[in-house]
């Protein structure tokens, strides 16, 4: 079992694969970002493998696969078979902006994965090309019929935006509901790459919108997991996802790994430590030794709601969100 240095198990463990994408959303990656990392620098599938291993052994039980846009790296279906495969057990899943799955999807769940968050914040073509920059609403919602028909238990993470996308959270949560997914509302984190005018909605407004014509109650925060769930009175439960609260954090159990193999303890601060050199040289023991340290000055909790705090200067797209 891993153990942070205040006491909390931590047991999950979130793998960005690249931070490239196929997408430039507004509130993650608006411009093409001045450098991406260069190829060579980022870990092949069989060095971040070898981490996951161990962290596995170490007793991480639960692995998320993220990005920027995971699908496009090569052979993501290979990656994932080799994870499941090491033992049974394991909570999979992928976070994904669904452009890919309709091609994509099957390979995946049957290379092991069982469940996927899909990004879809509008359900217009005009609003998705605004804040995606491209015109990617028919493939993503292709995307998300053809995780549901292949028979991944599909999320729909949805980021509420003033002015862009407030008027249509009934009919997403409504498009969700009637597919049987879960979605999550996820409050927008300020970010120096994001684009400077945008504001997102806070958990009040939300559940304000969806109350206006649902009645819930709250269930309370899914696990360790920061979001707030709600049940709708004929059971459907959705979730709030608000990074600007820290009572999560007494709970957390996660932590991060890039592409490049930085191993990031807490989404907010910048501190990590490398794990490349270890895995290059095969080194599990160093591996170990670093997946360790990290636990051990994993932060208390994070700053978002502090007054002094500042915007995060971490991307999105490097950390997996
Ligand atoms: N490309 C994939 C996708 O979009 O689902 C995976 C990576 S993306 C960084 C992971 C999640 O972070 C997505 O659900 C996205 O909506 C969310 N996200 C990105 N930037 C955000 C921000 N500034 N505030 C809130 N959520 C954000
Ligand atoms: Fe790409 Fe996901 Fe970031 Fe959008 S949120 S730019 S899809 S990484």
């Amino acid at each position: 079992m891993l153990v942070d240095g205040h006491g909390r198990e931590v047991n999950y463990l979130r793998v960005s694969v690249t931070e490239r994408c196929n997408f430039r959303c507004q509130y993650c990656m608006p411009e093409k970002p001045f450098s991406w990392v260069p190829k060579e620098n980022l870990l092949s599938f069989e060095e971040l493998f070898l981490f996951i291993k161990v962290a596995i052994d170490e007793g991480v039980n639960k692995i998320r696969i993220t990005g920027g846009e995971p699908t496009l790296r090569h052979e993501l279906d290979k990656f994932i078979k080799m994870i499941s495969n090491y033992k049974d057990g394991i909570d999979l899943a992928l976070t994904t902006n669904g452009y890919l799955l309709g091609e994509g999807a099957e390979a995946l769940q049957k290379a092991g994965l069982k469940r996927i968050n899909i990004s879809l914040d509008t359900l217009k073509k005009d609003v998705a090309f605004k804040i995606t920059g491209k015109d990617v609403l028919v493939k993503v919602i292709e995307g998300i019929e053809k995780s549901l028909a292949v028979g991944l238990k599909v999320k729909i993470n949805t980021v509420p935006l003033r002015g862009i996308n407030d008027g249509e959270l009934i009919e997403l949560f409504e498009y969700a509901k009637a597919k049987g997914c879960q979605i999550r509302f996820i409050e927008y984190m300020e970010n120096s790459f994001a684009q400077s005018s945008l504001k997102g909605l806070n958990e009040k407004e939300i559940l304000d919108i969806i109350g206006a014509k649902y009645s819930f109650e709250k269930i309370g925060r899914e696990g360790a997991s920061p979001a707030q769930q709600y049940r709708l009175d004929d059971g459907y439960i959705f979730g709030v996802i608000d990074p600007h609260k820290h009572d999560f954090c007494e709970n957390c159990n996660r932590i991060r790994l890039t592409a490049e193999g930085m191993l990031i303890p807490c989404l907010y601060f910048e501190e990590a430590m490398s794990i490349k050199e270890a895995v290059e040289n095969g080194d599990i023991e160093k591996a170990t030794k670093v997946l360790k340290k990290v636990l051990k000055d994993k932060p208390k909790e994070n700053r978002w709601n502090d007054e002094n705090s500042e915007t995060s200067s971490r991307a999105f797209y490097e950390t997996g969100g």
